[in-house]
């Protein structure tokens, strides 16, 4: 560019009086001088550049840059007509160019294209400037190839608006095809669908193959996806497992029934992934356009519709209704309230006793967590654990119960005579048991409390082990493996066999409240608990009785021999303090019992009945 400041080589003759301050009065240069100069910054520049003859429209000049660039020999470049390297662009353009330069006007183009010999296109940005060139008017072009600048440009804009993974448009570029699409439809009318789809087992497949094969199998969904779509149809990734589906001009709810229904057996047919069958189960959300009006509602109501199709038992569609509107605007409220109550201490967590038949010795504390939440009181578990963990938050949450009560139940073991052997139960979540960093979480949170391994119980549900039973059996041989023992909650309510409970490094069966709560009149409820006492007799498992809460239900479990228990009639769930308090009783009547001494029975319900409000008959039955 240096070069189009320099004046032509003949164009300004040094004459006359040179000043002390004209550059040429340092260095005043011969006409010939000037020219060797001028050649050899032509020449040599790494800059591409020749020179153009205004009259003849054929090339002067030319230097070594510019040859490598366009891959012509001196020669051949020389012969070339002006537009076979398209300079000056289209015909009706390069007149007016010519004109131009003609009055000396100078030029510059900033996107433009020229062909090298080989035909391959370059992305150049050319300046021009009109000077004399050996007596004739000529102009010398100077080329900056900008291939490079503009394709990474245009790969910038592209990845703005598509997934990377699977080269699907992206949220940004969704959104604007459906506002597109929704202004079409009001000038022109026609229904369109929106579709918002969510993969139910991908959490599970990633983590059990790997995240590159995670990420073959998205790829895999995406060709799927867009396989059973019509051209004009839009399919997006938004991101992780989540893809949305516009679909234009349709004619009513059965053809995008049958849309959903295509999409769902293409991905259930299955895929190989490292040699693996995949199969994925997808759950869909539909909404259509008179259900809204503007896109941002339009996919908001499909993913409620989506959460729809998930809480109905997953693998479905379904289609949304406005009472669908009131449970996603709830649901986003708790979510933003529960991630407040996390950041900002509003969870807490209640303990329940595990006792020993016979004897009613405290064996274990299970933690149970609650949220204070600031309007609408305490808010039991089964009316957030379920959204925490479709969002994710289970696991801070998971991780924040583990260190709490690592570290209470071993302040209870360190400072409450007796109780140095007590357990912590703590519920884990599937999210949790999926989590690669869970066994780490678990190490660090025993290091922290300094509890034992072996004191810590994790209450595991049926269901959360068959969901993926493999991946549970490795992640449980891990945690197994730190020596801590594993539970099996609401035990009889799923449909594990004993033989896949052999897979599992189980230690306690915890019999589900459902069983208990018949005992008292039901004989077949009556048998399947006695059932479940030999079966854990037999495979050497401790066996919980959970929900005992009167006294003809505990008296049945008491005649069954060797049972935990735990339910409301021994306590109910309690925060710290309160536990404390309870367990110092309970301490004291143990004491008074060895010692002889009538049970001071009555101050250890006083206690309790004040707390609970409960029949302070029940509890001298059992205590
Ligand atoms: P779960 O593990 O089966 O816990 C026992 C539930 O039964 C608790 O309900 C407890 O308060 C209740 N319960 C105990 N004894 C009795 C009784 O005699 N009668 C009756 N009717 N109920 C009794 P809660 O605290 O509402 O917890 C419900 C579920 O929420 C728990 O069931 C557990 O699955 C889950 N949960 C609680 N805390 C956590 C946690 O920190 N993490 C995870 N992932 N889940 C949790
Ligand atoms: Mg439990």
């Amino acid at each position: 560019m240096e070069l189009m400041t320099i004046a032509p080589w003949h164009a300004r003759p040094h004459r006359g009086k040179v000043t002390s301050t004209d550059p040429a009065a340092i260095a005043p240069m011969s006409l010939v001088e000037s020219e060797r100069t001028f050649r050899s910054l032509f020449d040599d520049n790494p800059q591409p550049m020749f020179v153009l003859d205004l009259q003849s429209f054929r090339y002067l000049s030319v230097n070594a840059a510019a040859l490598s660039l366009y891959g012509y020999t001196r020669e051949e470049f020389l012969a070339l007509e002006q537009s076979d390297l398209r300079v000056l662009g289209q015909a009706a353009q390069l007149h007016e160019d010519r004109l131009a330069l003609a009055h000396g006007t100078k030029l510059h183009f900033r996107d433009t294209q020229h062909r090298t010999r080989t035909g391959e296109v370059i992305d150049v940005e050319i300046n021009i400037k009109p000077l004399a060139f050996a007596g004739r008017p000529a102009a010398i072009v100077v080329v900056s190839d900008v291939t490079g600048r503009v394709r990474l440009q245009a790969e910038l804009e592209y990845q703005a608006l598509h997934d990377v993974l699977t080269r699907l448009p992206n949220r940004a570029l969704f959104t604007d095809r459906l506002d597109h699409a929704l202004a079409r439809r009001r000038r022109d009318g026609g229904l369109l669908a929106v579709l918002f789809l969510d993969l139910d087992n991908f959490k599970t497949i990633n983590d059990g193959l790997g995240h590159s094969a995670g990420d073959e199998l998205l790829r895999n969904v995406a060709q799927r996806l867009s396989g059973e779509l019509r051209a004009r149809d839009t399919a997006a990734r938004f991101g992780g497992d989540e893809f949305a589906v516009l679909l234009e001009n349709i004619k009513d709810a059965a053809q995008v029934a049958q849309v959903c229904d295509r999409i769902a057996s293409a991905l259930r047919a299955g895929c190989h992934i490292r040699g693996t069958l995949v199969s994925v189960q997808v759950s869909i959300g539909v909404t259509y356009s008179g259900d809204a009006s503007t896109s941002a509602e339009l996919l908001r109501n499909a993913d409620g519709a989506m959460y729809g199709a998930k809480a109905h038992g997953k693998a479905c569609f379904r289609t949304y209704e406005p009472a669908m509107h009131e449970r996603v605007a709830q649901r986003l409220t708790m979510e933003s309230d529960l991630r407040r109550a996390l950041d900002e201490g509003g969870l807490r967590v209640h303990y329940q006793p595990v006792l020993a038949l016979p004897g009613m010795r405290v064996v274990g504390i299970e933690a149970l967590v609650r949220w204070q939440h600031p309007a609408r009181g305490t808010i039991p578990p089964a009316d957030f654990i379920p959204m925490a963990e479709a969002n994710g938050l289970i696991l801070p949450l998971g991780r924040w119960v583990l260190e709490q009560a690592c570290g209470q139940v071993r302040t209870w073991q360190r400072e409450i005579d007796g109780l140095a052997d007590i357990n912590a139960a703590i519920n884990i979540s599937p999210r949790q048991l999926e989590d690669p960093a869970f066994v780490d979480d678990v190490r660090r949170a025993l290091a922290t409390s300094g509890l034992r391994p072996e004191k810590l119980v994790l209450e595991i549900t049926e269901s959360t082990m068959m969901r993926d039973v493999a991946a549970a059996a490795t992640r449980l041989g891990e945690l197994s493996a730190l020596g801590i023992r594993l539970a099996i909650d609401d035990f009889g309510t799923g449909q594990s066999s004993l033989g896949q409970l052999r897979r599992f490094p189980v230690h306690i069966l915890k019999v589900d409240r459902s069983f208990v709560e018949t005992i008292g009149h039901d004989q077949v409820a009556r048998d399947l608990l006695s059932g479940v006492v030999k079966l854990g007799e037999s495979l050497g498992l401790d066996v919980v009785a959970a929900g005992v809460e009167t006294r003809e239900q505990a008296l049945v479990v008491q005649s069954m021999g060797k049972l935990y228990v735990q339910g409301h009639l021994y306590s109910r769930p309690l925060d710290a303090e309160a536990m404390t308090a309870y367990l110092m009783t309970r301490r004291r009547v143990q004491l008074s019992q060895t010692e002889g001494v009538e049970r001071p029975v009555a101050s250890c319900d006083e206690h309790l009945s004040r707390r609970d409000g409960r029949r302070a008959e029940d509890q001298r039955a059992v205590l």
